[in-house]
């Protein structure tokens, strides 16, 4: 962002970024973090790091990614939850999200798309386009993957662009399904090594588990916490982390968030929270919220309220369930990959049974006073689920809103009247 120490200028230069735009995309960001988050009251001193991770989220990580690369090592981006990383960790690879939560070049996206697009998809295609998003630059190879029709046609686009290459993902989850998806992992194993010019091993490969397991473990501690009343973290910090999940040194995180769950757990143990006790409490599900949409939530919680759970990508989805670590071969371990990856709940799979379920046990475990459905605005498959996520709440005996928007600030007076009529229905 705008007061960095060091200037990257000619890094950013050498990835082929257009510099103006980048600079005007940076001090947009800079912006919107400082009026979202450094606004906050009481915020545990944990958030230091990730403060420090947002100052340098251009700057210092995307050093670190070129220095890897210069020393021989190969970076992939992904878009989507269903790319086992573990796999990419044990060929020696190293893993960034590049879903993106900004509205930017729309413009020219839509020269080459529909215009009722969803805003995730024309924001990571306004990124590339526009030459800003220096994490797609440092990509060798991106992997998309066949979940929603807009993501797989835009892999499509994507590939005029860039170095691309899909999985494909079954829609639903029967046996002749898991055997699609087991092959589909050994091909993803295959390119990861062929791509890093490395071969996967037993060692390597527990060792990856075990790494971004204990990542997982790190977000799942934050997340208990918030069980707690008052929550001992703002809903915005939380969906920082999981967020910053996505790029950060695998490692360093861990053990900086490890870090903030005890600071977190202290809190709670003494009944310090961000809010008062009794804050309305509320539990978000639907579409991601890729860095740096941060919308709802503001909303929300400026309202008053406290976001206490994501039912959703950057949210529990990620880091709820682990991969079995008891396999000895690589063989059991990919089975165990391929098992942990196709129970993720997204609503491209049919039934999808499990995410509701996820969204009223969750809902009673962290004793939400309401749910707020959250979906983008042109996602069929979000916005279509969202009557069945609606019913099982009710029939939960919770209340719940359905908020249908994008990335644009356009609409945040509108929603911010919304939240707030039903914070006070609550
Ligand atoms: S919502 Fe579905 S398509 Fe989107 S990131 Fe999550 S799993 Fe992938
Ligand atoms: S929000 Fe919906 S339409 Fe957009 S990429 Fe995700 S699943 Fe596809």
């Amino acid at each position: 962002m705008s007061d960095q120490a060091v200037d990257y200028h000619q890094m950013w230069a050498d990835l082929g970024l257009d510099l103006p735009t980048h600079d005007a995309l940076l001090g947009a960001v800079g912006q919107l973090f400082g009026d979202a988050y450094l606004t906050q009251d009481n915020r545990p001193a944990g958030m230091d790091y990730l403060n420090f991770v947002m100052s340098e989220v251009h700057g210092l990580r995307i050093k670190e990614l070129d220095d890897f690369r210069k020393s021989g090592g190969k970076v992939f981006g992904t878009f989507c939850l269903y790319v086992p990383e573990e796999i990419i960790r044990a060929a020696g690879g190293w893993c960034v999200g590049l879903c993106a939560g900004a509205e930017f070049a729309y413009d020219q996206v839509e020269q080459i798309m529909p215009r009722n697009t969803c805003a995730l998809i024309k924001s990571f295609m306004g990124f590339k386009l526009a030459k800003v998003c220096p994490y797609f630059e440092s990509a060798d190879l991106v992997i998309g993957e066949t979940t929603c029709d807009g993501k797989k046609k835009a892999y499509e686009l994507l590939g005029d662009l860039h170095n691309v290459w899909v999985m494909e993902l079954p829609q639903m989850k029967r046996e002749q399904d898991m055997a699609a998806w087991r092959a589909e992992i050994v091909e993803l194993v295959h390119k990861a090594e062929e791509t890093t010019g490395n071969t996967i091993t037993a060692e390597s490969l527990r060792a990856a588990i075990i790494e971004v397991n204990d990542k997982r473990r790190a977000l799942q501690r934050i997340a208990a916490a918030c069980a707690a009343d008052p929550a001992p973290i703002s809903g915005k910090d939380r969906l920082l982390a999981t967020q910053v999940a996505f790029y950060d040194d695998v490692p360093r995180f861990t053990q900086m968030m490890n870090a903030l769950a005890d600071e977190l757990e202290q809190r709670v143990a003494s009944g310090e929270g961000v809010t008062p006790k009794g804050a309305k409490r509320i539990l978000v599900t639907g579409t991601p919220m890729a860095l740096p949409n941060w919308k709802l939530h503001d909303i929300i919680e400026k309202a008053g309220a406290v976001v206490v759970g994501e039912e959703m990508c950057t949210g529990s989805r990620y880091y709820q369930d682990l991969v079995s670590e008891s396999a000895d071969t690589v063989d059991d371990m990919l089975d165990d990959i391929a098992a942990k990856y196709l129970d993720i709940n997204c609503a491209c799979f049919t039934p999808n049974d499990g995410r509701i379920e996820d969204v009223v046990r969750m809902a009673q475990e962290l004793k939400v006073d309401g749910v707020i459905d959250y979906s983008l605005q042109f996602c069929g498959l979000y916005e279509m689920e969202s009557h069945s996520v609606e019913t099982a709440v009710r029939d939960a005996g919770l209340p719940v809103l359905k908020i249908t928007t994008d990335y644009s600030m356009e609409d945040v007076g509108q929603l911010a009247t919304r939240v707030e009529a039903f914070l006070e229905m609550l």
